[in-house]
């Protein structure tokens, strides 16, 4: 497979039209080439993903939704990282494989679709068997999910926000679409992997894993999601429900993100889930919140190990 670097990009539904192929950095902001900035064992994820050695997790620079809230906000929007060439990304598939990794998990790795796909389809010549998780906000086209068809095994996807004019979505994300898109996204991501599977140990082999973080002060929208979700979805997903939230930074414009969710909202929402008759999801112990969650951005594992 080659790679075309987009001259219109269209790869997320911001759908801004850089001419990347000439160096112009998008909404998102990346380029002309692909940038990551942390490949390793990560065992914070839900336990079907972090099962065994970890998660093979690869974090993407740069990010099409840049909530101002972001937990990993110095490579979403600060664009950290270090560029590399598509064969050395398949190596680092490989390399987290022979780590033990439970399966090979693509954090926020849309705009680099153009890189990822023969990445993959390298690493799967060179022997990569694990399963590929694609890690996403939600925000997606139905395009990206049709290119991810036969390349995605499991789909690990927030869905953020409600529908309400006033939702979050517009406040935090600039995505006034936001629950429309990622509502069809979803649709699309069950019909492509269907419902969950897992190996003899528990592993995740096959499925969709919906992610929903209450952020302080929005527990009336987050109820709403996931009685969208659980009366559209029932029980062909997994759900997980977090409390992680911990403020990156001092925002004066968003006073409200200063704090981190209350144990009385999150339980106020666990309660409400349960009286839907959710009463199989992951949720978080209290103290979640911690930047312990939070991997260093350090480089770990994207260059090629000198020998010897
Ligand atoms: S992936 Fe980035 S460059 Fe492409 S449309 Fe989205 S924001 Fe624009």
């Amino acid at each position: 497979m080659n790679i075309t670097i987009p001259t219109k990009c269209e790869l997320c539904p911001r759908k801004c039209g850089a001419n990347r192929a000439e160096g112009v950095r998008g909404f998102c902001g990346a380029g002309a080439s692909l940038k990551l900035a942390r490949a390793a064992l990560h065992e914070w994820e839900e336990p079907p993903i972090s099962a065994r050695a970890g998660s093979g997790t690869v974090f993407f620079s740069n990010c099409p939704l840049r909530c101002v809230y972001c937990q990993n906000i110095d490579i979403s929007q600060g664009g950290f990282g270090l560029e590399i060439t598509t064969e050395r990304l398949a190596e680092i598939f490989l390399e987290l494989q022979a780590q033990d990794a439970a399966n090979i998990n693509l954090v926020t790795a849309t705009q680099y679709l153009p890189w990822v796909l023969p990445a993959l389809e390298q690493a799967r010549e060179q022997g990569l068997v694990l399963p590929v998780v694609w890690n996403t906000s939600g925000y997606e086209t139905l395009e990206t999910i049709a290119a991810l068809a036969g390349f995605v095994d499991i789909y690990l996807t927030d869905f953020k926000y409600g529908k309400a004019p006033e939702a979050a979505a517009i406040r935090y994300s600039q995505a006034p679409d936001y629950f429309d898109v990622a509502s069809a996204a979803l649709d699309a991501m069950c019909t492509q992997v269907g419902s969950p599977t897992f190996d003899d140990d528990g592993i995740m082999q096959r499925g969709v894993i919906v992610r929903h973080l209450l952020l302080p002060g929005q527990l009336e929208e987050s109820k709403a999601v996931m009685k969208y979700l659980w009366e559209r979805l029932g029980e062909t997903v997994l759900y997980s429900v977090m409390n992680q939230y911990t403020p990156p930074q001092h925002f004066t414009d968003f006073p409200e993100l200063n704090e981190k969710t209350t144990d009385e909202d999150y339980h106020a929402l666990l309660d409400y889930m349960d009286a839907l008759g959710m009463d199989d999801y992951f949720w978080q112990e209290g103290g979640a919140a911690q930047e312990s969650f939070i991997p260093p951005f350090d480089t770990t594992g994207v260059e090629k190990a000198a020998c010897t």
